[in-house]
């Protein structure tokens, strides 16, 4: 009888769409197949390998990284030219780095064959890469869809999309919609819903018959956090749904490594400046791999960190001088009560240290978790995407966080709404280092639902058993 990690006939084809904020939680499911003695290989972009390589490569030898051969990214792991909605001609161009890939993977897949290595037995792609269908289904194996969202979210998406409420979204941004068939009420703009409306085209609408029409889905998530959405989503969507999350947690129990692999402020002077802070003293604020706030914005939230009186670790991406960080930011940044960390910062280990007690984020999912993870309750300030819908997984459902009240999506260099202003970011954070009572009961809860993830992914737990399943379902699958 076959032990639980012996699983070397078992193939898995990983193809994580290129930015940080998905290729990271797919090279971490690479990390939790390969423990089971499955072997994988991950298809990247060169950027993303060379990232990877020193995590990977050493330690994991079943796990193999192959770069595909594709025009320069920059930090965030996009193509050059993508970070910004405006530095995009049009959508065509976004599109065609989407579809660039398929025609760079037929070579990459001959080459692999000639190497030797079995075939795919499952294929596990993010949903951006609907093309994905085409290589499982050459390879006669079962394809699993990667949204690299929290279930509710999905299932909003799910939702909208079935019932049709997003063919109707027009031009009346602020009119707010009711997500249909939701456990509960939620209601969001239809502005909040996607960056650019407009933006719902043919690519978007094959994405989305493509994942449905995977035979499984993958969720970097776990069922104790949202149990009542899988239930639901799974109904809904008719097939498998596996919950694995949080997979930063699985692979890093102690929550100390430093996942991208390029850190360009060294991950010590950070931790090192934490070490010096009293407990649950900092504010950590990060805005993700690519988010960025305007420069009025990024002045107003400094002035606001300087006149909250606490201790700050921000991050800030980008490199323009004029992005609205005052001088004395830029001069002196590291002080007894501020770090500045102009780059890549160790986010998992960041918020994991006992010095920090709040965390000002974008509400990417994968932050978001890894908020979840460290059980430090959040500030979230929604910039794009799904995020305005973690906001309200964070704030009302799990209610470990407390919003700053952003109405529209920004887009990714932050250009375009208006400016939170200083008595609103101070009222947040003062909520959420303090809060009175409420404050109190936050943290509890961050505490609780932080035990819970350590839980679902120990051996026995929910996460770990559903990749047990996940496993089985690829042995027993039948083309
Ligand atoms: N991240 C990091 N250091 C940084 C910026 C981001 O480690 O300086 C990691 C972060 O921990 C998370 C991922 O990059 O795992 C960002 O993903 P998320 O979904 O939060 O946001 P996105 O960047 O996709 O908007």
């Amino acid at each position: 009888m076959k032990g639980p990690n012996n699983h070397e006939d078992l193939h898995f084809l990983l193809l994580p769409f290129m930015a940080s904020g998905h290729m990271l939680p797919m090279s971490d499911i690479a990390v939790l197949l390969a423990r089971r003695g499955a072997s994988v290989t991950l298809i990247t972009t060169p950027l993303n390998a060379t990232r990877l390589r020193p995590t990977l490569a050493p330690h994991h030898p079943l796990i193999s990284l192959v770069a595909l051969p594709f025009p320069p990214a920059t930090d965030s792991g996009l193509p050059d030219g993508c970070e910004s909605f405006d530095a995009l001609p049009s959508r065509d161009h976004e599109l065609a780095f989407l579809r660039a890939t398929e025609s760079l993977l037929a070579p990459t897949l001959r080459h692999l064959r000639a190497r030797g290595r079995a075939p795919p037995s499952c294929v596990i792609a993010d949903a951006f890469l609907p093309w994905a269908r085409e290589i499982a289904r050459e390879f006669c194996a079962p394809r699993l869809v990667f949204h690299g969202c929290a279930c509710f979210a999905t299932l909003c998406f799910h939702n909208l999309i079935a019932h049709g409420a997003l063919a109707r979204v027009g031009h009346e941004r602020e009119r707010r919609i009711f997500v249909p068939g939701m456990p509960h009420e939620v209601e969001i703009t239809e502005e909040q819903l996607l960056v650019d409306v407009t933006r719902l085209d043919d690519f978007s609408v094959e994405m989305w018959e493509v994942g449905e029409a995977a035979d499984g889905v993958v969720v970097n998530s776990f069922e104790e956090l949202e149990r009542e959405y899988l239930d639901v989503y799974r109904e809904a969507a008719g097939k498998d749904v596996w919950m694995i999350g949080p997979v930063s947690l699985s692979n890093n129990p102690s929550n100390t490594m430093d996942r991208g692999g390029k850190a360009s402020t060294d991950e010590l002077r950070c931790l090192d400046w934490l070490d010096q802070r009293e407990p649950k003293s900092v504010i950590y604020v990060s805005f993700g791999s690519i988010g960025r706030l305007s420069p009025p914005q990024t002045a107003e939230l400094a002035r606001s960190l300087e006149s909250s009186g606490r201790n700050f670790m921000w991050v800030i991406k980008g490199n323009t001088n004029d992005n609205g960080l005052p001088e004395e930011f830029k001069e002196e940044p590291i002080t007894e009560r501020r770090m500045v960390v102009r780059g890549w910062a160790p986010q998992v280990a960041i918020l994991s240290h006992g010095a920090v007690g709040g965390f000002v984020t974008h509400c990417g999912w994968n932050s978001t978790l890894e908020g979840v993870c460290a059980g430090v309750p959040m500030v979230a300030w929604p910039l794009f995407a799904e995020q305005f819908l973690n906001e309200k997984l964070v704030v009302d459902v799990l209610r470990v966080g407390v919003r700053v009240g952003v109405e529209r999506p920004s887009g990714w260099a932050g250009e375009g709404v208006g400016v939170v202003g200083i008595e609103t970011i101070e009222r947040a954070l003062e909520d959420v280092m303090e809060g009175g009572e409420e404050g109190v009961l936050r943290r509890v809860r961050a505490r609780e639902i932080r035990e819970m993830a350590r839980k679902a992914v120990e051996i026995g737990g929910s996460s770990f058993v559903n990749m047990t399943r996940l496993i089985e379902y690829v042995s027993e699958y039948r083309y």
